[in-house]
């Protein structure tokens, strides 16, 4: 089977690991602060926090920004569930932000009705979750104009965009948000295997988020709250959580981060060479800024209308092509319609999920594997036109 992702591990990656585990620290040594400094270099972001997921990472930037209950939080329905859960977390609701479905990314059209619309009755998101789908930037210009304008937070959820790089300066450097959350689990552009990391322009959010890491815990005498017990001291001054990166995680990530502009590289020439082999199917990649670098997580095609998606799905995968689908929308699953959504909340990323389908894309794909998945899908979408003809 030709996956849709799949990670790249060399030599490298394993002499780092195995160094870090005949070192003295397996957890909360340096790596971990090595990695933090080489993605505040590699960003521009002033601070680092580096944790056990991105799930965890969404969890303690909401946290940092004071969200709990009574708040809400916008994300975009296209995506991984935890850029909605978050929010459950801390106690707040959700909403949704219907995207563009020529991008999957969240509409700022629709995002500008709908502020206004929750200004008049006065219940305004006090987080946005912006997602940069299949690793290209939103618009994170004309998301900070309306932040500006009404007061909200941004988190980007940049899961799919370390290496990507908006109007010129890379996801992550937070010139626009608030913070921007990475993910390092193996299917993404870098893996340490599991692995998240926050990173942001604010002392204070790097300060609260350090210690949502590591149970609430601080060492550090300047933030006390009551008397000092002595040179063992430690004091939780709030409720925190176990979500540190180890040090074994960390330095597969940070070995793995050396390589990160080559793999942004080949995954956009491999999507470059997928838009043109299939210029003449009746499919249509998602478009793309001409002012960002994509990171290319995934390369999506909307098939046209006329083409059934379960049938190339499964004849696809029958042909051993590692197709997949990006995203169900998070309203549908069975935890959000609990909480009232409709199955069918949002109208363009309905559409949008009816034909979507993500083709492999990984740093080891060559010409060979590549021209296999561009054969088959031809085959596969020229007889299910001929079905869907006769059919009518
Ligand atoms: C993978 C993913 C996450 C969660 O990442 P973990 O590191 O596995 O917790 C969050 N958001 C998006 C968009 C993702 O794709």
């Amino acid at each position: 089977m030709i996956p849709y992702g799949r990670q790249d591990i060399q030599e490298e990656d394993i002499l780092a690991v195995v160094d870090t585990l005949h070192s003295d620290f397996l957890t909360q040594g340096p790596k971990t602060s090595h990695f933090e400094s080489a993605v505040k270099r590699y960003t521009g972001a002033q601070y680092a926090v580096a944790c056990n997921s991105a799930t965890s990472g969404l969890h303690i930037a909401c946290l940092a920004l004071g969200l709990g209950s009574g708040d809400i939080l916008w994300t975009s329905p296209n995506s991984f569930v935890s850029s909605a859960n978050c929010a459950r977390f801390c106690g707040a609701e959700v909403d949704f932000i219907d995207i563009d479905e020529s991008t999957g990314n969240l509409c700022l059209t629709r995002l500008s009705e709908q502020l206004e619309r929750a200004k008049a009755r006065g219940k305004l998101p006090k987080i946005i979750v912006a997602v940069h789908f299949a690793g290209q930037p939103c618009d994170l210009k004309g998301l900070s104009a309306l932040r500006d304008r009404y007061g909200f937070k941004i988190i980007e959820d940049a899961a799919h965009a370390i290496g990507a790089d908006f109007e010129g300066e890379p996801v992550g450097a937070c010139n626009y948000s608030d913070m921007c959350v990475f993910s390092f689990h193996p299917v993404k552009v870098i893996t340490a295997a599991e692995g998240g990391m926050v990173t942001c322009n604010s002392p204070e959010l790097e300060k609260r988020m350090r210690r949502l890491v590591s149970h609430g815990v601080t060492r550090d005498p300047d933030e006390y709250l009551c008397q000092d017990e002595g040179p063992w001291s430690y004091q939780q001054t709030v409720l925190g959580f176990n979500y540190r990166m180890s040090d074994v995680h960390a330095s597969l990530g940070l070995s793995q981060l050396r390589r990160l502009d080559q793999y942004v590289a080949k995954r956009n020439v491999l999507a470059e060479r997928y838009d043109n082999a299939l210029s003449l199917l009746p499919l249509t990649p998602l478009r793309q800024s001409e002012n960002n670098i994509n990171a290319f997580h995934l390369y999506v095609v909307v098939l046209d209308k006329k083409l059934d998606r379960l049938a190339v799905y499964n004849a696809m995968r029958a042909e051993g092509i590692g197709v997949q689908v990006h995203y169900i929308p998070i309203y549908k699953q069975p935890y959000y319609q609990r909480l009232g959504f409709s199955a069918t909340y949002c109208e363009h990323t309905e559409r949008y999920y009816k034909g979507c389908l993500s083709l492999p894309l990984y740093p080891a794909m060559d010409a060979k594997d590549q021209d296999k998945v561009i054969d088959i899908l031809e085959k596969v979408v020229n007889n299910s036109r001929l079905h869907s003809c006769t059919g009518e």
